[in-house]
Protein backbone atom coordinates (compact mmCIF):
# COMPACT_ATOMS: atom_id res chain seq x y z
CA UNK A 1 0.00 0.00 0.00
CA UNK A 2 2.11 3.37 -0.89
CA UNK A 3 -0.60 5.29 0.52
CA UNK A 4 0.40 8.62 3.17
CA UNK A 5 -1.54 8.37 6.50
CA UNK A 6 -1.79 12.07 5.84
CA UNK A 7 -5.41 12.53 6.05
CA UNK A 8 -5.71 10.91 9.25
CA UNK A 9 -6.40 12.97 12.11
CA UNK A 10 -3.43 14.04 14.25
CA UNK A 11 -4.36 15.13 18.02
CA UNK A 12 -3.60 18.57 18.37
CA UNK A 13 -1.06 19.44 21.18
CA UNK A 14 -0.83 22.80 22.07
CA UNK A 15 3.14 24.22 22.76
CA UNK A 16 4.07 24.29 26.40
CA UNK A 17 3.83 28.06 26.38
CA UNK A 18 0.62 28.60 24.59
CA UNK A 19 -1.07 25.72 26.81
CA UNK A 20 -0.12 27.82 30.34
CA UNK A 21 -1.17 30.53 28.34
CA UNK A 22 -4.60 29.30 27.77
CA UNK A 23 -5.28 28.27 31.32
CA UNK A 24 -7.78 31.09 32.21
CA UNK A 25 -9.63 31.48 28.49
CA UNK A 26 -12.88 31.09 27.72
CA UNK A 27 -14.27 28.22 26.00
CA UNK A 28 -14.40 27.49 22.27
CA UNK A 29 -18.17 28.03 22.32
CA UNK A 30 -18.28 31.35 24.07
CA UNK A 31 -15.41 32.90 21.62
CA UNK A 32 -17.99 31.24 18.84
CA UNK A 33 -20.73 32.85 20.22
CA UNK A 34 -19.29 36.37 20.04
CA UNK A 35 -17.00 35.55 16.80
CA UNK A 36 -20.96 35.17 15.42
CA UNK A 37 -22.40 38.03 17.02
CA UNK A 38 -24.57 35.87 19.46
CA UNK A 39 -23.44 36.96 22.38
CA UNK A 40 -22.51 40.65 23.06
CA UNK A 41 -18.97 41.39 23.93
CA UNK A 42 -17.95 42.17 27.64
CA UNK A 43 -14.73 43.80 29.01
CA UNK A 44 -13.66 40.79 30.19
CA UNK A 45 -13.63 38.93 27.15
CA UNK A 46 -12.05 42.05 25.01
CA UNK A 47 -9.26 42.17 27.75
CA UNK A 48 -8.72 38.87 27.65
CA UNK A 49 -8.26 38.89 23.59
CA UNK A 50 -5.63 41.75 24.02
CA UNK A 51 -4.37 39.66 26.44
CA UNK A 52 -3.78 36.89 24.97
CA UNK A 53 -2.62 35.32 21.81
CA UNK A 54 -4.06 32.50 20.93
CA UNK A 55 -7.82 33.54 21.72
CA UNK A 56 -7.10 36.50 19.41
CA UNK A 57 -6.52 34.23 16.52
CA UNK A 58 -9.26 32.03 17.32
CA UNK A 59 -11.99 34.93 17.33
CA UNK A 60 -9.85 36.45 14.57
CA UNK A 61 -10.55 32.62 12.32
CA UNK A 62 -13.95 32.48 13.57
CA UNK A 63 -14.88 35.83 12.69
CA UNK A 64 -13.26 36.22 9.37
CA UNK A 65 -15.25 33.51 7.80
CA UNK A 66 -19.00 34.76 7.70
CA UNK A 67 -17.42 38.18 6.65
CA UNK A 68 -15.60 36.75 3.84
CA UNK A 69 -18.26 34.65 3.16
CA UNK A 70 -20.43 38.30 3.27
CA UNK A 71 -17.63 40.05 1.41
CA UNK A 72 -17.04 37.03 -1.10
CA UNK A 73 -20.77 37.03 -2.28
CA UNK A 74 -21.13 40.74 -2.32
CA UNK A 75 -17.74 41.29 -5.05
CA UNK A 76 -19.42 38.31 -7.10
CA UNK A 77 -22.70 40.08 -7.12
CA UNK A 78 -20.59 43.28 -8.00
CA UNK A 79 -18.86 41.27 -10.52
CA UNK A 80 -21.91 39.86 -12.41
CA UNK A 81 -22.94 44.20 -12.67
CA UNK A 82 -19.72 44.55 -14.22
CA UNK A 83 -19.93 41.37 -16.92
CA UNK A 84 -23.55 42.48 -17.56
CA UNK A 85 -22.43 45.89 -18.49
CA UNK A 86 -19.73 44.55 -20.44
CA UNK A 87 -22.36 42.56 -22.44
CA UNK A 88 -24.84 45.44 -22.78
CA UNK A 89 -22.36 47.33 -23.84
CA UNK A 90 -20.64 44.90 -27.18
CA UNK A 91 -24.42 44.16 -27.51
CA UNK A 92 -25.26 48.08 -27.68
CA UNK A 93 -21.84 48.78 -29.76
CA UNK A 94 -22.69 45.76 -32.60
CA UNK A 95 -26.27 46.68 -32.94
CA UNK A 96 -25.10 50.22 -33.82
CA UNK A 97 -22.82 48.73 -36.21
ZN1 LIG B 1 -7.16 32.95 25.84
Amino acid sequence: MGRNASNKKEPVVAGVGENRERQDCPSIDIIKAVAAEERPMDDSFRDHLNSCSACQREFRDLQAEPEWDKFYKRSSWGLYAVLFCIVCRVVFRSCHH
